[in-house]
């Protein structure tokens, strides 16, 4: 029988991203029932996902799973950082921004984070994790698949942006998908 685990999100793309690569364990993630509102105030990454793992728990009342991921430039200090989703309105303004601020910047060195958090259903944290996807801005955008700032992110490994890469292969190397592997084993091997 699956075992059920709430992941503490609004954002349907995410929950199918993260059920794909959870294809073929016993575990499938749903999404938090109404009421669902975290205040994410926390200063660091895992600070904020332990903040939408514990109200996704208290919701609930069962075992729940968050993440808290944004995009960190080395030019920029790590900006956009934790603030990745407010750094501008729109997807498509905040691909803007960046590429505008990077405009005559060389160093283009830029890693996706994810931070995991597992806690309870009284919100005690069971296990806590990071995965990461190093690469760099591009100058112009390209590819239509996946979300966020995928458009403009190269990935290390080859020479295509995320969003010119199949989901199957984005999930093989996102920071999402290594943060997501390590809780499987983590929940496989309890
Ligand atoms: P949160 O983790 O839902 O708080 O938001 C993180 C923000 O970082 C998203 O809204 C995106 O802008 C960005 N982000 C996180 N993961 C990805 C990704 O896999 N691709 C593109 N953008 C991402």
């Amino acid at each position: 029988m699956k075992q059920t685990i709430v992941f503490a999100t609004g954002n349907a793309h995410k929950l199918q991203e993260i059920n794909e690569i959870a294809q073929g364990t016993d575990i499938e993630f749903i999404l938090p029932p109404e009421g669902f509102n975290p205040i994410e105030n926390g200063e660091t990454f895992e600070e904020n996902s332990l903040i939408k793992a514990r109200e996704a728990a208290r919701v609930s009342g069962m075992i729940s799973l968050a993440d808290d991921s944004g995009l960190c430039v080395e030019a920029l200090g790590g900006a956009p950082g934790i603030h990745s989703a407010r750094y501008a309105q729109t997807a498509q303004a905040r691909i803007d921004k960046l590429l505008g601020v990077l405009q005559n910047e060389k160093n283009r060195k830029a890693k996706f984070v994810c931070a995991m958090t597992l806690v309870d259903k009284d919100g005690n944290i069971l296990f806590q994790t990071r995965g990461e996807c190093h690469g760099e801005i591009a100058y112009k955008q390209s590819g239509t698949h996946g979300f966020g700032y995928d458009p403009v992110f190269l990935v290390a490994e080859g020479k295509r942006t995320m969003a010119e890469m199949s989901e199957d292969e984005k999930n093989e190397i996102s920071h999402r998908g290594r943060a997501l592997r390590k809780v499987l084993e983590y929940l496989n091997n309890d």
